[in-house]
């Protein structure tokens, strides 16, 4: 059997990051316009630290505007709450992210809420799911959108395609799905309820696993030539006993990735396949949040 075509997500985000570049360019010189990202970070959650330089240093290399806000672990929440609103009104702030989790003593839900839709290119405010799923134009979270543009970048048109996807959250399965059913798939969401999920995952032409359990998806849970995603993103010990002992880890994804890879037309490794993705979405709905508060053509 053929070997799957393994999806280079980080060529393929340099390409979005690089397109991203030209256009905050063109804005700049036709429009005097600067695309602006705020990025705000409560407490010393080390993966939380690595994102968001990660995001104001490719903010800044795209030619955007980027300000990044650390505050303590015992800010309050009328204090989250209050620097949100401030840069819900600042004119050079187009986009707002606050960086998940946050402390246990601070409201996810009542930061979402308290975003200005119009800003919230991590997508995850009522107003813009209701928007998605209502198949109105909206601000989409930026792992989903980035897996709809691979997709669409390796198939072309969707249109009746059979896809299953796994995990039910607001920022990834939900999502995920409503983007593919407005490309016309035929979707099915698959969660830890699903009763016989090989079966179901068979099914698929598209697959994607968004679930957070290490190589949960076996290669006999894959239809031959289907197209896999593997969204999954766990931190196992190294497979050196030494470097294990001294700390050292390993990412692996939700699917077993040396299976996929005998069964699956294509399918993204962990890392380097959906990661990347994410960041150059976040840049691009930026811009495209810019341009719609200022009344540009997207
Ligand atoms: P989440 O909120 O924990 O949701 C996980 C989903 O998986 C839930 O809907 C859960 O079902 C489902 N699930 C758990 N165990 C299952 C099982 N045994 N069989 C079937 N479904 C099962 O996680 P998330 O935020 O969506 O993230 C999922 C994974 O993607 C994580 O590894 C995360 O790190 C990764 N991720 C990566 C990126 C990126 O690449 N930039 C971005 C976002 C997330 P129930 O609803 O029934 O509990």
């Amino acid at each position: 059997m053929s070997q799957a075509q393994i999806i280079d997500g980080k060529a393929f985000a340099a390409a979005l990051r690089d397109r991203v570049a030209v256009e905050v360019a063109a804005l700049k010189a036709e429009h005097g316009l600067t695309p602006g990202l705020a990025v705000v970070l409560v407490g010393e959650d080390a993966a939380s630290q690595v994102y968001v330089r990660n995001k104001g240093e490719q903010t800044l290399a795209a030619g955007m505007h980027s300000e990044t806000h650390r505050l303590p672990a015992d800010t309050t929440q009328a204090e989250l709450l209050s620097l949100v609103d401030r840069l819900n009104l600042d004119p050079a702030v187009h986009g707002l992210l606050v960086q998940f989790p946050l402390p246990d003593h601070l409201s996810q839900a009542a930061v979402v809420a308290a975003i200005s839709p119009d800003k919230d290119v991590d997508g995850l405010t009522v107003a813009n799911a209701g928007r998605l799923a209502s198949g109105l134009p909206a601000l989409t979270p930026c792992t989903p959108t980035g897996c709809m543009l691979l997709l669409r970048d390796l198939l072309g048109d969707l249109k009746g395609k059979r896809a299953v996807v796994i995990g039910r959250s607001n920022l990834m399965g939900k999502p995920m799905a409503q983007l593919l059913l407005a490309a016309d798939c035929t979707v099915t969401i698959a969660h830890s309820r699903t009763v016989d999920l090989p079966a179901v995952c068979r099914e698929a032409d598209i697959l994607v696993a968004a679930v957070g359990r290490p190589e949960m998806v076996r290669g006999d849970w894959i239809k031959p030539g289907a197209v896999v995603l593997d969204v999954g993103i766990n931190r196992l010990p190294a497979r050196d006993p030494e470097a294990a002992a001294a700390g050292k880890t390993r990412l692996v994804g939700d699917v077993a990735f040396a299976e996929a890879v005998g069964v699956a037309s294509a399918v993204t490794p962990v890392p380097g396949g959906i990661g990347p993705m994410t960041i150059a979405c976040l840049l691009a709905n930026t811009v495209s949040a810019a341009k719609r508060q200022n009344g540009l053509p997207e």
